[in-house]
C-alpha cells in the first residue's frame, strides 16, 4: 500500500506504521500489536540519536552488544566487501574461509582443548545448540536418561523453547509454557540478597551444597549439564561469590556433568577478555556459548565453543551412523564471520586493553551513587554494572513493579542525554567499550541527576519515604 507512495497521510508516520504492523520483543497483552517504541535513527561511537534529533549516550550498548561502538567504518566496510565477495554459502554442503579462520582464532582465546565452534544466529540458538548437543552425545553414549539441565534463579538464556525453559527471572514464566520437566533450578548466587546474617563465604558454601544435594537427589546419571552466565546479566549483573564458579565446576567434573558457560554477554571484551571463563574466573567449561559482542551487534551471529574431547568420544562410540540432526541455514554465515574477524582485530588491537584500563574508573564512579538513599547497591565487573534501587536499605525491599523505578530513571536520563536499560527497580549500564574516562563521568553524572529527579518525584507522589 505504501510502496508507491502513502495510501493516506497517516501511513507516512512511522509511529503509526509501527503500531499497525510491527511486533517488538517482550510485549504485554495490553498493548501487543499496537505499540510503537522510541525510535533511534543514527549512532556514532558511544552515542545514538533519537527520532527527535536528541543525542544520547548508549548506556546499554544496544543490548550489551555494540562493543566496538556505533558507526565503525572498518566493520561496515568488511561487511560490504564480504557480501560482494561471497554473500552466502550453504553450510550443509560447503564451507567458507572467514568461518574457518574465525574458528581457529576463537580456539586460541578459549580455554585449552575448547577448540571447536558451531555457529548460530544469536544467543538463544547457541544455548539451544549446546543443550541439543548434550542430549545427542548422551544418546550416542548409551545413557539417554542423563538429560536434566541445571540452571539458576535469576538467569537468562534465551527465547527459544528449551533455552527459555532455563530462565529464572521473575515474570519470565508467568504466562509462558516451558519444558520444566527437563530443568532443575538452583538459587540465585546474589550476595546482596543472601540470607540475613550469613557471610558471603557461608553463602557460597550454601550454594555449592545445594547443587551437591540436587545431584544426590536426582542422581548424577540423570543430570546432563549445568549452565551458568559467569556474571548474570539480565538478572541484574549478579557477580557470584568468589570461588563459586570453580566449585560448581568441580562438582560437574566429579559427576560427569557438562559445564556450559553462557558468555553471550561476558565475552568479547565486556570483562576485558575475549572469553572471561578462564581469564577472569579460572574455570574451563566444556562448552561456551557466545553471541552479541562477537560482531559488536553489526550482524546476528552466535555460536558454541565445544571441547574437542567431546567429539573424540563420539568418534570412538559404536554408533558411527548417529547423526547430530541440528543445523541452521545461517550457521557459519560468511558475512557474519568476516565481521567477527574484523571485530576480533579491533579487540586484540587495543580495545580489550582499553576496556580493562577504564573499568576501575567505571565501577568506582558508579559505586559512588550508593550515596543516594534510593540506591541499595551498585555492583558490577568490567564494563557491566547495575544500580539496584530499594525502598529502604535496612530491609533491602525492592520497590515494587508498579512504581517502575527503572523506567522513571530512564525517562529522566533520556531528557538529559543518556539511554538506560531499565529492569523493574534496577538500571543496567554496559556502554560501548570505546567509552573514555570523560564520557564515563558524563554518563554517571546524568545517571545521578536522573536518580535524584526520580527521588523527588516519588517523594512528591507520596510513594517513597526516603
Ligand atoms: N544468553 C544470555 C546470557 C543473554 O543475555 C541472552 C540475551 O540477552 C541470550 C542468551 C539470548 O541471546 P539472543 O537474544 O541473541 O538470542
Amino acid at each position: 500500500k505504501t510502496a508507491n507512495g502513502p495510501a493516506d497521510e497517516a501511513a507516512d508516520d512511522l509511529t503509526l506504521l509501527a503500531e499497525r504492523h510491527l511486533v517488538q520483543p517482550w510485549p504485554v497483552s495490553g498493548s501487543i500489536g499496537a505499540e510503537a517504541r522510541g525510535r533511534l535513527d543514527a549512532g556514532e561511537g558511544i552515542y545514538v540519536t533519537d527520532a527527535s534529533g536528541r543525542r544520547l549516550i548508549d548506556g546499554p550498548a544496544g543490548m550489551w552488544c555494540v562493543n566496538a561502538g556505533h558507526r565503525n567504518r572498518e566493520l561496515a566496510e568488511v561487511m560490504a566487501s564480504q557480501a560482494m565477495e561471497l554473500s552466502y554459502n550453504s553450510p550443509w554442503y560447503t564451507t567458507n574461509a572467514p568461518s574457518v579462520i574465525l574458528s581457529a582464532r576463537l580456539a586460541e582465546h578459549a580455554p585449552d582443548g575448547v577448540d571447536h565452534v558451531f555457529y548460530t544466529t544469536g544467543g538463544s540458538s547457541a544455548v539451544e545448540t549446546a543443550l541439543r548437543f548434550m542430549q545427542f552425545a548422551n544418546n550416542v553414549k548409551g545413557r539417554p536418561e542423563k538429560k536434566l539441565i541445571v540452571s539458576r534463579q535469576g538467569g537468562y538464556h534465551g527465547s527459544t523453547y528449551l533455552s527459555a525453559s532455563l530462565n529464572g527471572r521473575p515474570r519470565d514464566h508467568d504466562w509462558m509454557d516451558s519444558a520444566s520437566d527437563l530443568v532443575v533450578k538452583l538459587s540465585c548466587p546474589d550476595p546482596f540478597r543472601r540470607p540475613d546474617g550469613m557471610s558471603v563465604e557461608a553463602f557460597c558454601d550454601f550454594l555449592v551444597e545445594e547443587f551437591r544435594q540436587v545431584i544426590e537427589e536426582k542422581g548424577a546419571d540423570r543430570i546432563g549439564a549445568f549452565i551458568a552466565e559467569p556474571v548474570m546479566a539480565s538478572g541484574g549483573v549478579i557477580v557470584p561469590p568468589p570461588g563459586y564458579l570453580r566449585r560448581m565446576q568441580d562438582l560437574c567434573r566429579r559427576n560427569d556433568i557438562l559445564f556450559i558457560a553462557d558468555e553471550v554477554v561476558t565475552a568479547f571484551g565486556r570483562l576485558g577478555h575475549v572469553f572471561a571463563s578462564k581469564e577472569v574466573f579460572g574455570i574451563e567449561p566444556d562448552m561456551i556459548t557466545f553471541a552479541k559482542g562477537v560482531t559488536s551487534g553489526y550482524f546476528p551471529l552466535g555460536g558454541v565453543m565445544i571441547a574437542g574431547r567431546l567429539f573424540e568420544e563420539l568418534r570412538r562410540s559404536n554408533h558411527s551412523e548417529a547423526m547430530f540432526a541440528h543445523g541452521l541455514t545461517y550457521s557459519s554465515h560468511p558475512v557474519g564471520c568476516a565481521v567477527a574477524l574484523k571485530n576480533l582485530d579491533i579487540l586484540e588491537g587495543g580495545l580489550l586493553a582499553h576496556a580493562r584500563a577504564v573499568s576501575d574508573h567505571f565501577q568506582q564512579s558508579l559505586k559512588a551513587l550508593e550515596e543516594l538513599p534510593l540506591v541499595g547497591e551498585v555492583r558490577g565487573l568490567g564494563l557491566m554494572a547495575c544500580v539496584e534501587c530499594v525502598a529502604d536499605r535496612a530491609s533491602k525491599n525492592p520497590l515494587t513493579l508498579d512504581l517502575e523505578v527503572g523506567k522513571r530513571i530512564d525517562r529522566h536520563c533520556q531528557e538529559l542525554g543518556l539511554l538506560v536499560r531499565p529492569l523493574i527497580h534496577m538500571c543496567v549500564m554496559s556502554p560501548p567499550l570505546t567509552i573514555s574516562l570523560e564520557q564515563i563521568d558524563d554518563m554517571v553524572s546524568i545517571l545521578r541527576r536522573g536518580i535524584e529527579l526520580t527521588m523527588d518525584d516519588l517523594t512528591r507522589e507520596g510513594l517513597w519515604k526516603g
